[in-house]
């Protein structure tokens, strides 16, 4: 199923993001994290993958995407980057895609590397054209990234803004955004994106925070900034995981109700870190899922 299509059926699709294990891809780990996930019932799975430089990655993330699919049911995304690749690099790995029967995929343009920077793509939106002037990717459905707080290197949340229109109109059909702590700078970007004539549906990425250290590293990677109640619960909670993590599983559900209770995210994205039981206790507790 093509995921713009999951959009249509009028209520707000929760999905996941997971990531494929570092080493060999063991079959039965997998299994196992992909079997809870399932007992959740996404609407999608969408599998990440590294931006080049690794030999393998593109096949252990379809291969993960065809494991969601055949053996689970449910529909995936594998990721595709290209900053770090060559066009025959990309073609390679959009072919492991569709030869895994995936019929969507995420198209952003990775973070780069030292020393391995491509000459053939430099943006999300060049890679988008790219795979939609090629006929065999037809019936393949194509995703991409937004920023809510801006993109990292972008200083201005317009210009960003204006990127990622290209990025719709090189033939994106459905974005999901990176997360973010505070509803209201969701709200007033995609106030600002419809302004602009973004149209497509937007998933909201929303992260729980497991611990001081994943926050400190995801908001350097990606800008995100800290609302002050969750600097408080990270000081309050320092020496209690267990009590950092009940608070952050509660704040999340609160966030992603009124998310959906505002109508401004047409889909929430969860980035469950390969952790089924936070996504379980996500799922359990949010008001109005499908
Ligand atoms: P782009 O649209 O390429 O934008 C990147 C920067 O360039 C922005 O600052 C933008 O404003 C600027 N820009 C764009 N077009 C132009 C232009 N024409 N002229 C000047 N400036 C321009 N990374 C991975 O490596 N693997 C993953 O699996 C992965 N999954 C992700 C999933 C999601 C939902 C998101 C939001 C991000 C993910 N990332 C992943 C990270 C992503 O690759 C990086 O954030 C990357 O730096 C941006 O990619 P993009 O295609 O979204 O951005």
């Amino acid at each position: 199923m093509k995921i713009a299509d999951i959009y249509k059926k009028g209520s707000v699709p929760i999905s996941y993001e997971i990531f494929p294990p570092k080493g060999e891809l063991e079959a039965s780990d997998v299994r196992s994290v992909l079997n809870s996930l399932a007992d959740t019932k996404p609407a999608y799975i969408s599998v990440t993958c590294s931006a080049g430089g690794s030999a393998g990655s593109e096949s252990k993330t379809s291969e993960l995407c065809r494991i969601t699919e055949r053996e689970f049911g449910i529909v995936s995304a594998a990721h595709i980057t290209c900053i770090n690749s060559t066009k025959a690099e990309v073609d390679e790995a959009a072919e492991s895609i569709r030869r895994a029967g995936i019929k969507n995929m995420l198209a952003l343009r990775g973070d780069r590397r030292e020393g391995c920077s491509s000459t053939d793509f430099r943006y999300g939106a060049e890679l988008i054209e790219y795979l939609r002037r090629d006929s065999r990717n037809d019936g393949i459905c194509i995703g991409a990234g937004c920023y809510p707080e801006g993109h990292v290197e972008c200083e201005e949340l317009d210009t960003d803004i204006t990127h990622l229109r290209e990025k719709q109109d090189a033939g994106a059909e459905f974005l999901i955004s990176q997360l973010f702590f505070s509803n209201s700078s969701f709200y007033n970007f995609i106030d600002k994106a419809r302004a602009r004539g973004v149209t497509l549906p937007v998933d909201a990425g929303i992260m729980p925070i497991m611990g001081k250290s994943q926050v400190t590293r995801m908001i350097f990677l990606c800008g995100a900034s800290l609302p002050s109640d969750v600097v408080k619960m990270l000081y309050k909670y320092e020496s209690d995981p267990e009590s950092l993590m009940r608070a952050s599983l509660e704040r999340t559900v609160r966030q992603i109700d009124e998310l959906i209770a505002s109508g401004a995210a047409d889909g929430i994205h969860l980035y469950t870190m390969n952790k089924p039981e936070v996504a379980k206790y996500i799922m359990d507790n949010v008001n109005g899922r499908i």
